[in-house]
């Protein structure tokens, strides 16, 4: 189980976040995505605020790189979110339940395990 703690990001500092610990299922976190997913091209926005996320993650990773001063793991965890947040509009905006994305990733990972095919290339192995 991972612990939410208090943390404070680009000066927002969440405190309340009881509610939102491990009970929230991927499901149900997607049909709360819905409450702040305003305005226009809503499928195109998605892709792209993905793309944006996803940059800030790895831009983390860089600068702990090539710094190294900032242990990034705490700022992970808001990035993440966010990453998460974009993921879950993009499979709502298309029908997609992202707790059954997780749920058969899962399965194709193990068979490919199970296979020995984990390793190399493919989306088919
Ligand atoms: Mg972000």
């Amino acid at each position: 189980m991972v612990e939410l703690v208090k943390f404070n990001i680009m000066n927002e500092v969440y405190t309340d976040l009881e509610d939102h610990k491990s009970t929230l299922t991927l499901d149900e976190y997607q049909e709360r995505t819905r409450d702040t997913w305003i305005g226009e091209h809503k499928v195109e926005r998605a892709f792209l605020g993905l793309a944006g996320e996803v940059g800030e993650l790895c831009e983390l990773r860089k600068k702990w790189l090539r710094d190294g001063k900032v242990d990034p793991h705490e700022w992970y965890q808001g990035e993440i979110g966010d990453v998460l947040y974009y993921l879950a509009r993009i499979a709502d905006e298309n029908g997609l339940c992202l707790g059954e994305i997780a749920s058969y990733n899962l399965l194709k990972l193990k068979s490919r395990k199970e296979r020995g095919v984990i390793q190399g290339s493919g989306d088919n192995r």
